[in-house]
């Protein structure tokens, strides 16, 4: 039998251990101690940039960004209470989730009834430790499970938080694969909270992976992969490239892509562009997926979908943000993310890529009746290409649909099969010359 090949594209080849080196590289992520400004930021695009080469953009604080400002820098040293009795109630060492993120710094001795409105605990998960940040109001406290502070006698307790906000910057990285037009595919993932290994060490991890597989790709589109702090980061980014994100055709918000729900997409606020329609096919294969219509609530999709750009940008995740108990607290750790999830949410990106890529329109050349497939050697498709992923349906839906008016993503639609048979039975019936056009 003749040998077609219907991974011959030049899509990427995966990995079988592409899961396990996302997961690794979500590992070094955790421990980093991230915000919307300083230095875990950096530190965290020094680790990405082992994967990609990233470009890095220092951003002064007082910027102003559309209707917003960009902040002073925060750092963080050290922080921690101390009872009475000189043992450690809570250390910032132990867990950067301790500590609210931005907290102002404190140092003083104070009775637990004046503590007590600056400590933030979950009564219903008590022995998680929750994340709380407060960029934009100068605050400080801290964060610990509701069962250390019920063991918290009355009494004094040293307080210290060595931190600092000065004028400084706010930081991002980007990549971009260059492909044969400057038509774009934005991909975006927030690289500000700290450690929390779903939100999003998994989203990080897994667009540097994907950045890396890509290089060695030949493609139409460009790709670019920005690791910017959530909402400041993306306003920032959108302030600055302003005049250039009418080259964006497609885009994706990643977060919360490693843990074990099922994959989930959030459409764009327009509702039908192409990404949505491209990624409502891959998952419409994947078993318990979830389409989500668009809302103005989430990550950088609410910025990239406010109505002065509109861009047709979706977000991908597995569990849906907000609405698991892990969610924003020390549960989300690396226990809670899978190799094998991230490679799902890998090979799920690496699909949507291809449909991108190999979206085309077919004419059929030979459009009265069905062609004669068995002179051609192709009736035998109808059973044996199958292992190529070939199906009887795909080259039967193929012909008829190639009317020029349908692209094979919307034959897709129309059949309801996945777009990787319909594009490796066109590929076969173009061999055969029975189609004209091309990618
Ligand atoms: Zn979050």
């Amino acid at each position: 039998m003749e040998h077609v090949d219907a991974a011959g594209t030049d899509s990427t080849p995966l990995d079988a251990s592409i899961g396990q080196e996302v997961y690794d590289l979500a590992e070094r992520l955790f421990p980093i101690c991230r915000s919307i400004t300083g230095d875990g930021v950096r530190q965290t695009l020094d680790v990405l940039s082992g994967h990609v080469n990233l470009q890095r953009h220092e951003v002064p604080t007082g910027t102003q960004v559309f209707d917003w400002t960009v902040p002073k820098e925060w750092n963080i040293q050290s922080a921690r209470i101390t009872a009475a009795d000189g043992r450690t109630v809570v250390d910032f060492a132990d867990s950067n989730l301790h500590v609210v993120n931005y907290s102002v710094p404190f140092k003083g001795i104070l009775p637990l009834s004046e503590l007590r409105p600056h400590i933030h605990t979950l009564p219903d998960q008590p022995k998680a430790i929750p994340y709380r940040t407060s960029y934009y109001a100068p605050a400080w406290g801290f964060c610990m499970a509701h069962d250390r502070l019920m063991e918290m006698p009355d009494g004094l307790y040293q307080v210290e938080i060595d931190a600092e906000l000065k004028d400084g910057s706010l930081t991002y990285g980007e990549y971009l694969h260059r492909g044969k037009t400057e038509r774009e595919f934005l991909l975006s993932a927030h690289i500000c909270h700290p450690s929390l290994a779903n939100d999003n060490c998994s989203g990080l991890a897994l667009l540097a992976t994907l950045a890396k597989a890509l290089m060695t790709r030949t493609t139409k589109y460009s790709y670019r992969f920005l690791f910017a702090p959530g909402t400041i980061g993306a306003l920032t980014w959108l302030s600055r490239n302003e005049d250039r994100v009418h080259l964006i055709d497609h885009g994706l918000v990643l977060s919360c892509v490693g843990d074990a729900g099922c994959p989930a997409y959030k459409r764009s606020r327009r509702g039908d562009a192409f990404i949505d329609r491209a990624m409502a096919n891959v998952l419409g294969h994947e078993d318990g997926a979830k389409l989500i219509d668009f809302s103005p609530y989430g990550y950088d999709e609410r910025q990239y979908c406010s109505p002065g750009f509109n861009l047709p940008v979706g977000m991908f995740q597995r569990s849906v943000h907000g609405t698991f108990p892990e969610y924003h607290t020390s549960a989300d750790n690396l226990d809670f993310i899978k190799p094998d999830c991230l490679e799902s949410s890998f090979r799920i990106l690496n699909d949507v890529i291809d449909v991108v890529e190999e979206d085309w329109t077919p004419l059929n050349l030979c459009p009265k009746g069905e062609p004669q497939l068995g002179r051609r050697g192709l009736y035998a498709a109808l059973g044996g290409y199958k292992s190529f992923g070939i199906t009887s349906m795909s080259l039967l839906w193929v012909l008829n649909l190639a009317d020029g008016q349908h692209s094979l993503l919307s034959m897709a639609e129309r059949s309801g099969l996945p777009f990787k048979e319909l594009a490796a039975a066109a590929r076969l019936l173009s061999e055969h010359g029975l189609l004209a056009g091309s990618l």
